[in-house]
């Protein structure tokens, strides 16, 4: 057997579950830590024809990273931050860098990887790739696509190759689909290749930055708020993020600090970045100013300046997929889970779609989900708790008329954490039968023995 592969069940176990509440035990794990062992076990499962499933740090909350059908390969042990180059702002990786690791070492050069998982101390490099993760930041830095330069691959045969990006400012030639295979492998979920390295396009720190945490009474008002602060040419926040009810109370026993209003509000907070005190001064009227139109608690809202009042900001919401992560974890005991969503709609919509799709889950007599996350891109995730497996099956018929709504009202089903296997029954929902034989095309070329991550998307 490769040095690097072992069929050992307690480390099959410790490798059988990620964020998806699923659990499946691989026939054996390889934990290669250089990209001779990778490629060796690729060959030997070509071989073999054993089907091979790439994880990073498994924090997938789709059952992304986790098989029952051959070879986990784990890419924890590839961690290595290659090369920094300040004057040219790019870093070097190898895939199984934490995103947090790449920040920290790209903040020494005042510079940062914009991509911002909320995960991102518990998520790879490689699985930020695969995932074409984004978080609250992408309001104003775009996804994970737009910071990759460059991926060194291996195919599910062993063989390597680096692939880059043109940086053709014209180019007609041939379709859009062929012409930047970079772009194939970012959101592939490990389906076509598996990512060694790449090389990362980073971005200046900003030298200070103003954060407001903005109390409402109502969802409808705060999102109103949203769409608003979105519209309003004198504002240029980096995120806006909304917490209901529900998430403010997981955010805020998190931070031990209170919101100033009464139970039952809700909140969106916003960051916007500033360049000098003057400027602080116009952006912070100019948010308050919008907050007092918009009927907020404007006596109550919150103002974070600085690096450790930023970070405890970070960590409020953070606190609420991970303590929501915990209560689905807890479900598991009595046959429920978690069940979470990730679709978007055009910002305007969200208002109406939550509404919409807040009044579908109470006609099914199914608990009501705590909603939180990206609003200013119309993307707020939806956390739901089946207590056992028949309010699984109540959840996620909800699931289902929510995200056929959200594709008439042109949104998306998967705005960041992908398909994975447990969006796989949806993607028809979304992209059309000739739209999912191109991608069947594409994974015959690339994987013709279908060996890579098989049950991800397809
Ligand atoms: C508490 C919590 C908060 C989260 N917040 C966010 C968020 O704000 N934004 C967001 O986008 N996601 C978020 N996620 C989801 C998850 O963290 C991201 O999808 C993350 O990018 C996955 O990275 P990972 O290293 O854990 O990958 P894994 O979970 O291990 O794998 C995810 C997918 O990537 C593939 N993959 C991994 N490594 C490679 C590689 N080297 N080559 C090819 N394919 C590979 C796997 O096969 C799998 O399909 C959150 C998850 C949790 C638990």
């Amino acid at each position: 057997m490769c040095p690097a592969i072992t069929a050992d069940l307690e480390v099959r176990r410790a490798y059988e579950a990620d964020a998806s509440g699923l659990r499946m035990v691989p026939d054996a794990v390889a934990r290669p830590s250089d990209e001779s062992e990778v490629v060796e076990v690729l060959r030997r499962a070509t071989v073999d024809r054993r089907p091979v499933t790439v994880a990073g740090a498994q924090s997938s909350t789709t059952g992304a990273s986790i098989t029952d059908r051959g070879i986990l390969l784990s890419m924890r042990g590839c961690d290595r931050l290659v090369d920094i180059d300040p004057s040219a702002r790019t870093a070097r990786v190898q895939a199984g860098a934490l995103v947090s690791d790449v920040k920290r070492a790209a903040s020494e050069f005042g510079l940062t990887w914009a991509p911002d998982p909320t995960s991102e101390a518990e998520s790879t490099v490689g699985g930020a790739v695969a995932c074409n993760a984004s978080g609250p930041r992408t309001l104003w830095y775009g996804p994970t696509r737009a910071h990759v330069r460059g991926l060194r691959v291996a195919f599910a045969d062993g063989r390597v190759l680096d692939l880059r990006r043109s940086g053709l400012e014209k180019n007609t030639a041939g379709y859009l689909a062929a012409q930047d295979p970079v772009d194939w492998f970012i959101g592939s979920e490990g389906t076509l290749g598996i990512v060694l390295e790449a090389e990362l396009t980073l971005v200046p720190r900003p030298t200070a930055v103003i954060g407001l945490a903005v109390p409402f009474a109502t969802e409808c008002a705060a999102l109103m708020f949203v769409a608003a602060a979105r519209d309003a040419g004198a504002l240029a926040p980096r995120c806006i993020e909304y917490f209901d009810a529900d998430a403010v109370a997981i955010a805020l026993s998190a931070d031990h600090s209170r919101l100033g209003v009464g139970e039952g509000a809700s909140m969106v907070y916003a960051e916007q970045a500033v360049e000098s005190t003057g400027t602080r001064d116009g952006v912070l009227d100019a948010w308050l100013a919008l907050a007092d139109t918009r009927q907020a608690y404007v006596d109550a809202i919150q103002v974070f300046e600085g690096e450790a009042a930023l970070t405890r900001a970070r960590a409020m919401r953070h606190a609420v997929p991970a303590t929501m992560n915990e209560r689905g974890a807890r479900a598991r005991a009595t046959g429920g889970r978690k069940v979470s969503t990730d679709w978007a709609v055009p910002y305007h919509r969200l208002t109406a779609t939550l509404a919409a799709v807040r009044e579908m889950a109470a006609d099914a007599g199914v608990p009501p989900a705590v909603t939180y996350g990206h609003a200013g891109n119309g993307h707020p995730h939806q956390n739901y708790i089946a207590g056992d497996a028949a309010e699984l099956e109540r959840i996620e018929g909800v699931v289902e008329r929510t995200l056929r709504h959200v594709v008439a009202e042109g949104g998306t089903i998967a705005a960041e954490h992908g398909i994975g296997k447990l969006k796989r029954r949806w993607l028809g929902l979304q992209l059309s039968p000739m739209q999912l034989d191109v991608m069947r095309a594409l994974k015959r070329e690339l994987d013709p023995s279908g060996l890579l991550a098989p049950g991800n998307i397809l």
